[in-house]
């Protein structure tokens, strides 16, 4: 390892010499601690401290200076999960004089990405929270290039999937415990601190019930993008299947939360749709194999559960079918729900919930992390067993939520056809989708109003535009405008759809009255452009 480091030469006296006179240099992005990603020039962390220093010079750099209010309650984010008290940033400060005191520094010469990442353990987590939001926070800086290196502070070992992070540049990722063995005192000559959220899509119930996040910023496109690079780098053909055969993949789980008639799954499922059905699980394929599969299947049917975020893999037009055991409310719990739904992601989505209890396997003697409840009273073990859905409740530890999520579950195979069958009438299509490119109207050109006065009680309004510039150059199958008529001091506006670029408005128009009039152009029923500037009008 500490060859590995200093394989690329620096110069270590002008290193030394700049961060004894310059000092650390720091630069964000971001207002508050929760959007907040910065960039550090010599940025150091103490192996036996286990902090990030930051060394002060006449000429060091801090913005933002929060003074104190770097505390309140840290600097930033250095998950993606927002505003988590576990993954907070932050640095003690030094004078640079003070290194003279200190062990030598070993500078890190590669420009690094500081991370935490939260569950490397999870699937879900990985891809949601770590991979995902690396690749793009990569693609935000341009010298987050593939020479890039990757320090994870969080803490743990390598994790299930450590091969995963390995693909996202081309420099082996560094962990926390790693650090020690570069030295007491490592200097990052250029570092980014912090995760890009942009592109994360679900909020797990820390604060309030677990659900899609309020404002989604990202759609199947930037996901799909990123499934690209992935798939390139785990050397997974993008080319469609040879044999052009469709097919089912079932996705299994091995140690709990079990599907406990899968073969009968199986053959319902290639009897109703005439397709050959397999099975795949993470104990019995590659991750490589799974993509492979996946990425050339019509349909991934799959308990709820952090593999089914291998959706991603699917090919548009697709479907994902998850099921959920018995009293676990399928609308509280939408990870893969809402991937599936994001917009250009091109996936259908169905949940099927096991109702029958009689179907349902229960374990309340496995330790508590596995669903066991026999550590609680009595009288609330018996309302668990007894309960019929469990209540919306916060992350992570609710005992009946555990309880519930790890039945295994014989699934009722009518039932579930049935519940593919309503949103899958015929056949699933895969080949007619195509990406759709979504491009919305500019603003509508050189808008123009007209007054008469008819009489003391008549007015008219003609008002006419050009249609926005993008236009032209696009094949739209409608194109409508909307326009607002609102009177000067009110409030209130009457809205029109219009199919033209001119109109008379003759009703409810007032002789002497001054409108305002704000016009917009729409795509196909609901790609609205913005409003053109507002047009002052005097009857
Ligand atoms: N996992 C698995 N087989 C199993 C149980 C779990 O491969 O039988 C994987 C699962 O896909 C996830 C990790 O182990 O990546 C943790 O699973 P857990 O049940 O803790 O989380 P969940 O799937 O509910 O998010």
């Amino acid at each position: 390892q500490s060859q590995e480091l200093s394989q690329v030469r620096i110069d270590y006296h002008a290193a030394l010499q700049s961060l004894q006179e310059e000092g650390t240099r720091m630069v964000c992005t971001g207002k508050m601690h929760t959007d907040r990603i910065c960039r550090f020039d010599y940025l150091c962390y103490s192996t036996e401290a286990e902090e990030f220093v930051f060394f002060h010079s006449n000429s060091s750099v801090m913005l933002p200076n929060l003074g104190s209010r770097r505390f309140q309650p840290a600097l930033l984010d250095l998950s993606s999960v927002e505003d988590h008290n576990t993954q907070y940033f932050n640095f003690l400060e030094l004078p640079a004089a003070a290194l003279k005191f200190m062990p030598k520094p070993v500078f890190v010469p590669d420009v690094t990405l500081i991370l935490n990442r939260f569950n490397p353990d999870n699937l879900m987590h990985i891809f949601h929270d770590d991979l995902l939001p690396i690749y793009y926070t990569m693609l935000l800086y341009p010298d987050l290039d593939q020479d890039a290196r990757l320090v994870f502070m969080e803490g743990w070992n390598e994790g299930l999937h450590f091969d995963l992070y390995r693909l996202m540049s081309n420099k082996q990722p560094l962990l926390k415990e790693q650090l020690k063995n570069f030295g007491k005192l490592l200097c990052f000559t250029k570092s980014y601190v912090g995760l890009s959220k942009m592109t994360t899509w679900y909020q797990y119930g820390f604060v309030q019930p677990q659900g899609a996040k309020a404002n989604i910023l990202v759609s199947g496109m930037e996901i799909r993008q990123f499934t690209r690079f992935l798939m390139e780098k785990l050397n997974v053909s993008m080319e469609e299947s040879s044999s052009g055969e469709e097919y089912i993949v079932v996705f299994s789980r091995t140690i709990n939360r079990l599907i406990l008639n899968e073969a009968e799954l199986i053959l319902g499922l290639a009897q109703e749709f005439q397709m050959k059905t397999v099975t795949v699980s993470l104990d019995d394929h590659s991750f490589a194999d799974i993509v492979q599969i996946i990425s050339r299947a019509s349909m991934l049917v799959s308990m709820h559960g952090a593999q089914l975020v291998t959706s991603v893999f699917l090919p548009r037009g697709a479907l994902v079918v998850e099921l959920f055991p018995y009293a676990v409310n399928p609308d509280h719990y939408t990870p893969y729900k809402t991937l599936a739904s994001l917009p250009g992601i091109d996936l259908q989505y169905v949940a099927w919930q096991n109702t029958n209890e009689e179907n349902s396997m229960a374990f309340p003697d496995r330790p508590w992390d596995q669903g066991g409840i026999a550590h609680l009273e009595k009288a609330e073990q018996e309302r668990i067993m007894k309960s019929k859905e469990v209540p919306q409740h916060l992350c992570c530890r609710n005992p009946e939520w555990l309880f519930r999520i790890y039945q295994d579950t014989k699934v009722d195979i009518p039932s579930l056809i049935e519940a593919i069958r309503q949103t899958v009438k015929t056949k699933l299509n895969l080949k007619k989708v195509k990406p759709a490119i979504v491009i919305h109207p500019g603003k509508v050109r050189d808008p123009k109003c007209q007054a008469s006065v008819q009489g003391t009680n008549e007015a008219r309004l003609t008002v006419s535009w050009q249609i926005p510039w993008n236009l032209k150059y696009l094949k739209v199958r409608e194109v409508k405008y909307e326009v607002w008529i609102q009177e000067q001091g009110e409030n209130t506006y009457m809205p029109y759809i219009l199919p033209h670029q001119n109109y008379t408005f003759s009703e409810n128009i007032k002789p002497f009255t001054t409108y305002l009039v704000w016009i917009r152009c729409f795509f196909n029923k609901t790609l609205l452009g913005p409003f053109a500037d507002v047009l002052v009008c005097r009857t």
